[in-house]
């Protein structure tokens, strides 16, 4: 089965797909749509909020079954800062390099002084797969725990892998190849649990139902 995931960022894009190859569902991103829909407006207050916006705005624009990835990195020093905002953490003007250098850069000058055993953060992902009719179908939660380094190591992955240090391996998210990554990051987590999801719904044949009704209530994230 193909489905369609929210999101133009080729990072994310690679990831999700290497995840749910596996369970035999192909994943393409906007940018492989020959029309491009409206963008949707991600003001929610929580990750899932801004996941269940993407999912059911593109579901409905592009008629398609939608899955939607909303992430980010809660710094327990800053508050769960960035949270929502940590793409934009600087601000939206650049490319994406440059925000994700900038947005390093400032997250270091926030935790000047915090000593490391006061720098716990983690990645956070939910995702939410939506129907053609906008019914939201599923939904997951992922997590990936660290500690913000003092500088950025490594050149795998994106945004701000570099900072995130994971004590047990004793290197950053962007020193993991693209598989390690994977293997325990916070969308590997809600991707595969999204992929079981899928499995379950199509081995009961609602997949197809769901795409036609309204009816179905919106489940727990697990
Ligand atoms: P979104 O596209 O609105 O979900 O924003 C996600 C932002 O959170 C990215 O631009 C990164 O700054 C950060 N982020 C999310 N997942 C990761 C990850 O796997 N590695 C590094 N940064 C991430």
């Amino acid at each position: 089965m193909r489905l369609l995931l929210a999101s133009s960022n080729p990072h994310k894009i690679q990831e999700v797909r290497a995840i749910m190859r596996p369970h035999g569902i192909e994943v393409i991103g906007l940018d492989a749509l020959r029309d491009q829909p409206p963008e949707a407006v991600e003001d929610g207050r929580t990750f899932q909020d801004n996941a269940r916006i993407k999912a059911v705005h593109y579901a409905k624009a592009t008629g398609r079954l939608c899955l939607a990835d909303d992430s980010g990195l809660e710094v327990d020093a800053l508050g769960g800062e960035p949270g929502v905002r940590s793409a934009r953490y600087v601000g939206a003007s650049g490319t994406r390099a440059e925000r994700d250098a900038a947005n390093n850069t400032k997250l270091l000058a926030q935790l000047r002084g915090v000593p490391t055993g006061r720098r716990t953060a983690r990645f956070v992902c939910a995702m939410c797969l939506a129907d053609k009719n906008g019914t939201v179908i599923a939904e997951t939660r992922g997590a990936f725990e660290g500690v913000i380094a003092d500088t950025p190591r490594g050149s795998n992955g994106f945004g701000y892998d570099p900072l995130l240090y994971l004590p047990d391996v004793g290197c950053t998210s962007a020193q993991l190849t693209p598989h390690q990554k994977n293997a325990r990051s916070h969308r590997g987590e809600a991707a595969r649990k999204m992929a079981e999801k899928v499995a379950q719904l199509q081995s009961v044949g609602s997949l197809g139902v769901q795409q036609n009704s309204r009816t179905h209530a919106r489940p727990d994230p697990s």
